[in-house]
């Protein structure tokens, strides 16, 4: 829920802006059709500009040329222009203070143009300045190559892509060359960190001219979430999983020392299968990487997709069928809506055909589905979308669970080699999955809350302290660098992390939910959707029909009958 205390700390903070001052709360006839001519204007407005900007996103993501680049800031300023319009936001601010209006899907479309007006009520020179900055960082990330020595190549060097860094990781037994590919990894983060530590500072200003604390306590609010109750959800996570996490490590550390042949006790970060220990290093019986190697990913996910009722083929065609790993792309995947009235979704994506790109691949689709292909076209454009970051990351990751499924498989007419070794494998990595996956978002929670409210402290040292705390891992030797960096949604995603958390507790209770309503009351673990279209309808009716005419927190009550916990994700955990 938005605090008031947003509209006190406003009246105090920004004197500068004049709006006038209603009374309040009394129903009125003209009140309603107020509030839907500013919509009708504002979305006439709004609605062009937002395309050219998804364009020039999908754009400069695909070629990674500075002069797409270019475009994007410059498409970007104008809505941001658009957007800051002052008279404009003190004319929806008269429309939500006077209260009265009696439709309740234009008064939620009023308060989601409100949030996302608020944030933009800045002069337009710090808009810029954070605009312009966060382009020039995400550049880095585009075009950054991991370089390291190579005797036979001409200047000594070799650079290598984020996949290839990611296959050193999760192949290598030399200690040394994981070491080494490692750290040229984490450069990233050194030609990062300025620009980092500017965007930083740019951002809480912007924050304290609106009357916040800080970046990070902003933020939540803008996205209606309490800070309290998040640190409260994310402790008794932190309590959940704390003893799982240790016995899962243990097992994985034995397998990891192993491998590289050496002590447990000399297990360091760059022995783990991916630069942040994110995910569960495979490093068990069955290659699962192995089954997907001959598969066409795209045409799995077309299959799986089209059988549920939720097809894509408009997605596949508007990317162009272009998933393959390119020069000068953005080496990571997403899901864009570019003009929200369903004829033009896309995923970008760097397809290798392994277990990684199939769960991302799902993953992507997933979005895809819960976007206006499906949230149906009476919704004001404004309230044409997901209800909330969280829930389109958790229908996501509903689906990407599958991809460690051998029923999901079999189903899908995958024939799959040794089904004994694979079950043990994949069970073992699901619930893996699921553990360190929480331990890395409580680092990513707990460092960018630390990192806003005190950015002049030793980041370095936070980093390191979170990690060690709650990844439970080494930190190398003496090592002070701005490793933080290195990762692309402190830059280009800030204060989001949490909601992939919360986005995994959401897909375990509508999975659940799922099991019941569907499948009559199945055991969640056996349900794969496969050729179901009733699990289509299911997600359509309770999930994707509402769009954003409901809170994160009502849809979760409307699509599975009880608030966000994390008692379901700690059952597929096997917590309890
Ligand atoms: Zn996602």
């Amino acid at each position: 829920m938005l605090s008031i205390r947003i509209g006190i700390a406003l009246v105090a903070c920004m004197g500068a802006l004049s709006w006038a001052l209603t009374p309040s709360a009394n129903a009125d006839a003209g009140a309603t059709k107020k509030a839907r001519d500013f919509l009708d204007a504002f979305t006439r407005r709004i609605r062009p500009l937002d395309i050219t900007v998804n364009r020039a996103w999908w754009d400069a993501n695909m070629t990674g040329k500075p002069e797409a680049f270019k475009a994007k800031e410059d498409a970007q300023n104008k809505l941001d222009a658009l957007l800051a319009d002052k008279q404009q936001f003190a004319e929806l601010k008269t429309i939500k203070d006077a209260g009265g209006i009696d439709d309740p899907v234009v008064k939620r479309a009023i308060d989601v143009v409100y949030l996302l007006l608020l944030e933009k009520q800045l002069d337009t020179k710090l808009l810029e300045d954070m605009t312009k900055l966060g382009n020039e960082i995400e550049s880095i990330f585009t075009n950054f190559r991991a370089k390291i020595k190579d005797t036979d190549a001409k200047d000594g060097f070799k650079k290598l892509t984020d996949g290839e860094v990611r296959k050193v990781l999760k192949t290598s037994t030399l200690s040394e060359r994981r070491q080494e590919v490692w750290e040229a990894s984490k450069e990233l983060g050194r030609e990062v960190e300025p620009g980092l530590k500017k965007l930083v500072k740019l951002r809480n200003e912007a924050a304290k001219r609106l009357g916040f604390a800080n970046f990070h306590a902003m933020q939540l609010q803008l996205s209606e979430q309490n800070g309290n109750d998040l640190i409260k959800l994310f402790d008794r996570l932190d309590e959940l999983t704390r003893e799982p996490f240790i016995k899962a490590k243990a097992e994985i550390d034995i397998e990891l020392a192993k491998a590289c042949n050496v002590r447990i006790a000399d297990l360091m970060p760059w022995h783990y299968h991916d630069p942040f220990f994110q995910e569960v290093p495979a490093v068990f019986k069955a290659d699962l990487d192995k089954i997907y190697a001959q598969q066409d990913l795209i045409k799995l996910c077309r299959d799986f997709y089209r059988g549920i009722d939720l097809p894509i083929d408009l997605v596949i065609e508007k990317t162009g069928n272009d998933f393959a790993p390119r020069e000068g792309k953005n080496p990571h995947a997403f899901c864009t809506d570019i003009t929200r009235d369903g004829t033009d979704v896309r995923v970008l994506a760097n397809i290798v055909p392994n277990e990684y790109w199939m769960s991302t691949m799902l993953h992507e689709f997933g979005h895809a589905v819960y976007s206006s292909i499906n949230i149906p076209a009476k919704l004001p454009y404004v309230l044409r979308s997901e209800s909330h970051i969280l829930t389109t990351e958790g229908v996501a990751m509903l689906f990407e669970k599958n991809s460690k499924r051998r029923a999901w498989l079999e189903q899908m007419g995958v024939k799959v080699d040794d089904p004994k070794a694979f079950d043990e494998t994949a069970a073992k990595m699901s619930r893996y999955q699921l553990l360190i996956f929480s331990r890395w978002c409580q680092v990513m929670l707990r460092f960018e809350k630390g990192m806003y409210e005190n950015p002049e402290q030793d980041l370095n040292k936070l980093w390191w302290d979170t990690v060690e705390k709650y990844q439970m891992l080494r930190r190398p030797t003496g090592r002070s660098a701005p490793d933080y960096g290195s990762k692309y949604h402190i830059v280009g995603a800030p204060v989001y992390y949490h909601n992939y958390m919360m986005g995994e507790l959401f897909a375990s209770q509508v999975h659940h939910a799922i099991a019941r309503k569907v499948y009559a009351n199945a055991d969640p673990a056996s349900v794969t959707y496969v050729g179901n279209k009733q699990v289509g309808a299911f997600m359509r009716q309770y999930v994707f029909d509402p769009g954003r005419t409901m809170t994160w927190n009502e849809l979760t009550r409307h699509a599975t009958g009880a608030d966000l916990s994390p008692e379901a994700f700690a059952k597929d955990f096997g917590g309890k």
